[in-house]
């Protein structure tokens, strides 16, 4: 899970994984190997790592059908030998995701947003990935149909093995899905750790303060609210130091002239903050 406020940088880091976006700066490892200094991601490598968009209206072509959608992948990686063939996995894929065979000619503008997110997800499976970045995936979503799509994106990564960068804003959706949470901040990560250590136990304030502002049923809880003072800083020209210390409550002299380091506070959690300890 890679969860932050609009701006920090999510579906950027998400693209510069998949080499969408060439980085600036910094390593990419796929599998311990780095595939940062690769020239071109080569075919293979490509169809083992795949994205499913946060816009479902506008990441599927509205002129080409579902069939056309799900199986152009399959047709470019030559992975079926005949149209039979093609129209079976395609029908297969659509079973996956919930969808029957009567979707298989119909048009984008014809299927509910829930819809379009599933045919979003068969083409993402369609070429058997190892890894999907999920960038805001049910963010334009009903609340209703969000917990559907949530628990589809469940169920397929035990069933295929699969590994998700689940990038949203919302920390309850990343708490359903995440096996490790990553909170970032104009750009920096600012606490890592495995979800239930992360939501039970978080050090970094920013977490602290996103975490408070989950809503609560208990009427009591609703008062323990930590409301971030300040707007988000112009990411182009973050602020020295710590890039929270202008909204952070906790903030020291330090925060204003050296950035904190990402480091294990306990095991396998991760904080970059000057009281942390
Ligand atoms: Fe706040 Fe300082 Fe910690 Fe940054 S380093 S989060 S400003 S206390």
């Amino acid at each position: 899970g890679l969860v932050g406020e609009s701006g920090s940088g999510k579906t950027t880091l998400g693209r510069i994984i998949l080499r969408l976006i060439e980085p600036t700066s910094g390593s990419i490892f796929y599998n311990g190997k780095e595939i940062s200094k690769i020239k071109k991601i080569d075919k293979n490598l490509r169809k083992k790592m795949q994205i499913v968009f946060q816009d479902p209206y506008s990441s599927l072509h509205p002129r080409k059908k579902i069939k056309d959608i799900i199986g152009s992948g399959l047709k470019t990686h030559h992975m079926v030998k005949n149209e039979e063939e093609l129209i079976g996995k395609i029908e297969s894929f659509l079973n996956l995701v919930g969808m029957g065979k009567e979707h298989l000619y119909r048009y984008p503008h014809e299927l509910s947003g829930g819809q379009k997110q599933r045919v979003g997800i068969a083409r993402a499976l369609s070429l058997n990935p190892k890894f999907i970045v999920c960038d805001e995936a049910v963010s334009a979503l009903d609340v209703s149909v969000q917990a559907q799509v949530i628990n589809l994106l469940s169920d397929l990564k035990k069933e295929f093995g699969l590994t998700y960068l689940f990038i949203s804003h919302n920390l309850n959706v990343v708490y359903q899905i995440s096996d490790r949470v990553a909170v970032m901040y104009l750009g920096k990560i600012m606490e890592i750790a495995s979800y239930k250590d992360l939501y039970e136990n978080s050090m970094h304030p920013y977490t602290v303060a996103l975490l408070s502002s989950i809503p609560q049923i208990d009427a009591e809880d609703q008062g323990n609210k930590i409301l971030l003072s300040g707007e988000v800083p112009n990411p182009a020209e973050p602020p020295k130091g710590c890039k929270f210390h202008t909204r952070c409550s906790k903030a020291i002299e330090k925060c204003h002239i050296e950035a904190p380091q990402l480091i294990e506070v306990r095991k396998d959690h991760f904080v970059a903050c000057h009281l942390a300890k």
